[in-house]
């Protein structure tokens, strides 16, 4: 994984059951959070903070591009595809999802996300943090329909709300 080429694939993530027969494919999540703001303020210190924004938006792009790939089925029509995402982020303990607007000719929409892994209780600094969060919603629904979107966090639980909410917008261009 030191190679300068290393590209994410699934099986890194390797095999749970056999590696963790005891401990089992759970952990706090004090201990997730640990590792991504460490590793931000690492990044922040070498890199600063708006280019390591855009490398979390990066890293959870591939993430929902690989996700998608893996744990979801991309022949749904929208509205079932949205219901399994749900079901899907609910099974595995990442956030409850809602929609809160959705044009599908313009292919516009609004998602909120409660009880979510990376913000949810953290004390209120007034800047939205998911970036990750960002690029995962944004490369599920690239994996899913073969676009790009804009996904932008308007509301977070570091700005004051209780739910992140993105809007999820159709690039130009598409
Ligand atoms: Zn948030």
């Amino acid at each position: 994984m030191k190679e300068d080429n290393y590209k994410f694939q699934w099986e890194d993530i390797g095999d749970l059951e056999l590696g963790r027969p005891n401990l089992g494919n759970t952990t706090h999540l004090s201990v997730y959070r640990l590792m991504q703001y460490t590793m931000r303020s690492v990044l922040n210190k070498e890199l600063g903070g708006i280019k390591t924004s855009e490398l979390f938006f990066q890293a959870g792009f591939v993430a929902g591009e690989e996700f998608c790939k893996k744990l979801l089925n991309g022949n749904l029509k929208f509205f079932d595809f949205v219901a399994q995402l749900q079901k899907t982020l609910k099974d595995l303990n990442m956030g409850i999802l809602r929609v809160e607007k959705s044009d599908l000719e313009k292919m516009n929409f609004v998602l909120t996300v409660a009880e979510d892994l990376d913000c949810s209780g953290l004390p209120i600094t007034d800047e939205t943090v998911c970036d990750y969060d960002e690029g995962f919603i944004a490369g599920i629904f690239k994996q899913y329909s073969g676009l790009d979107f804009d996904v932008k966090e308007i509301d977070c639980w570091s700005t004051g709300d209780r739910v992140c909410r993105f809007t999820i917008n159709l690039k130009d261009g598409n």
